[in-house]
């Protein structure tokens, strides 16, 4: 039982802005899935979105927000995620490409899409 992560207090999680990346920074929904007039469905057409610090590229989507037409569901359209706590090794499952194996635009279950696991995780059995 991890009883450590009990009683312990995280920091605060450190935000920043950035462009959103479903919509390049444009407000607009990209596809126009409900029409090119419509907000973007990810920054509400802010252009920007909040991301937790330290974040990185999401592999999933290429950091482009985006499956095909859809939002990416690995990092919600943001194209970036927060970074996973060190050490992270590569996943050996997709390597790296976060998608599922046998359909490219699921998300691999193993890395959920990061295509990074931590690394030091002894509870992680490989099959
Ligand atoms: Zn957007
Ligand atoms: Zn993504
Ligand atoms: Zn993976």
């Amino acid at each position: 039982m991890p009883e450590a992560l009990i009683g312990k207090r995280k920091k605060k999680p450190k935000m920043l802005q950035v462009s959103c990346a479903f919509c390049k920074g444009k407000g607009k929904d990209p596809f126009d899935v409900m029409s090119s007039l419509s907000n973007c469905c990810v920054c509400n057409g802010k252009g920007l979105v909040q991301v937790q610090v330290p974040y990185e590229a999401c592999a999933h989507c290429r950091g482009t927000g985006a499956i095909k037409t859809f939002t990416c569901n690995v990092c919600n359209g943001k194209g970036v995620v927060s970074a996973l706590p060190e050490p992270t090794v590569i996943c050996p499952e997709c390597r790296g490409t976060g998608d599922d194996s046998s359909a490219m635009a699921m998300a691999c279950l193993k890395c959920h899409g990061r295509g990074r696991i931590t690394g030091n995780n002894e509870s992680e059995r490989g099959k």
